[in-house]
């Protein structure tokens, strides 16, 4: 073994490998099914595939403008047009990136500097806490309350004080499943009116949405809009998330600081992909369809545990559903989550992940993403329990 002279005095105390991580090995380790770590493991369109091969084919093989091929910010610009009906520059507050989680360190290392505050909402996604740290910022947590996890603007109206750079929301909810409606958005705008607060709001699950609720993105309020980077996801949108490329949408000036760090983060982002995309996603018939198709599958999951003693809200969103365990076991989450992969052979995600000081409400995350019969087959064991 080589010992190297001087040890790297960590940036990240708190930090290990990731829950994802962990639990994917874990799940292949012992082959069990593996609902934790979200993708999905059926095929993505063979239109698309056909679309990024014949790109390669054609010698789209270069480094992509750093921010990404013009023809694909003009879809994206247009797409984001017929949505929300707010038309972003495609040269100026559109940029491709190498996932939305890229997207997301950029922007945070864009706004934060040491000392800054940021308030983040918990359970909170694992990438924000880590890309405020780094750059000198201070998380200021809420902690959402189960099972509805609603947001309480009071408390974050209390929260704000003179140093509050930054807020981060994620609608549809990864983990939980929840949404912003459109009072939320109301009471955001009203407490970062009149502040020099941001945003960045994590929209990457925007097209999965359930039970004919509307996704409402932070652009539709203008209030929010003009302080807001906007970030969503090619990988989740179309069921491709090994493809690591998403994008943000941010006014001008706002733009503007982001791209200086994405040009030194990954300069671009893989670019027959993008020749790809730039046609795949004029037909919204590509991406219309997520609701329905999505539905169906975290439907098929609760029926299939129907008859278990887990106690769920049906996931408004996302590709996430949560169930709690209370009246099965008062085991840790964390340990029943391994244990449930090694013995029953379901690999899930703990909640207790997505909490800064671990906060336990025997609650496990399953993704749904999957096949009818792997999910049928997950709930059958389970329902066991
Ligand atoms: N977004 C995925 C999830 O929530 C994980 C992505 C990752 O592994 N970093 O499961």
């Amino acid at each position: 073994m080589i010992t190297s002279k001087s040890a790297i005095i960590t940036k990240l105390p708190n930090v290990g490998t990731t829950i994802f991580t962990v639990m994917s090995s874990l799940a292949n380790e012992y082959n069990a099914i593996n609902l934790s770590q979200g993708f999905p493991n059926f095929p993505v369109s063979d239109e698309l595939i056909s679309l990024v091969n014949q790109n390669m084919k054609k010698g789209y093989n270069q480094y992509a403008p750093m921010m990404g091929i013009k023809e694909l910010r003009e879809v994206i610009s247009e797409k984001t047009y017929n949505l929300y009906n707010v038309k972003y520059n495609p040269d100026s507050e559109i940029t491709v990136t190498s996932g939305g989680t890229e997207a997301i360190f950029d922007a945070i290392t864009a706004v934060v500097k040491t000392n800054d505050e940021v308030i983040v909402f918990e359970p909170a996604y694992d990438c924000y806490v880590p890309a405020i740290e780094l750059n000198g910022g201070i998380p200021v947590y809420i902690s959402l309350k189960y099972p509805d996890y609603k947001i309480d603007w009071n408390e974050a109206k209390n929260k704000i004080t003179p140093k509050t750079k930054l807020i981060i929301v994620n609608t549809p909810h990864n983990p939980t499943g929840a949404v912003l409606d459109e009072n939320d958005l109301k009471q955001l705008a009203n407490i970062v009116q009149n502040t020099n607060i941001f945003i960045i709001s994590d929209e990457v699950y925007e097209h999965i949405i359930f039970d004919g609720l509307k996704h409402n993105s932070l652009i539709t309020v203008p209030e929010l809009q003009q302080r807001s980077f906007i970030v969503s996801s090619f990988g989740k949108t179309f069921h491709a998330t090994g493809w690591k490329t998403g994008y943000c949408v941010a006014p001008k000036e706002l733009t503007v600081e982001f791209r200086k760090i994405h040009q030194f983060v990954t300069f671009s982002t893989f670019t027959p992909l993008q020749y790809a995309l730039a046609d795949f996603l004029k037909n919204p018939a590509n991406y219309n369809g997520l609701p329905k198709f999505y539905k169906k599958k975290r439907n098929i999951f609760l029926n299939s545990i129907k008859k278990s003693k887990f106690i769920f809200v049906p996931s408004k969103g996302s590709y996430f559903q949560n169930l709690c365990y209370s009246e099965i076991s008062d085991e840790p989450d964390y340990d029943l989550a391994i244990r449930l992969t090694k013995e029953i052979g379901v690999a899930s995600v703990p909640l207790s992940a997505f909490y800064h000081d671990k906060k336990d409400e025997k609650i496990l995350r399953f993704c749904f993403a999957k096949d009818d019969e792997t999910l049928n087959r997950a709930g059958e064991r389970l329902a066991k329990l």
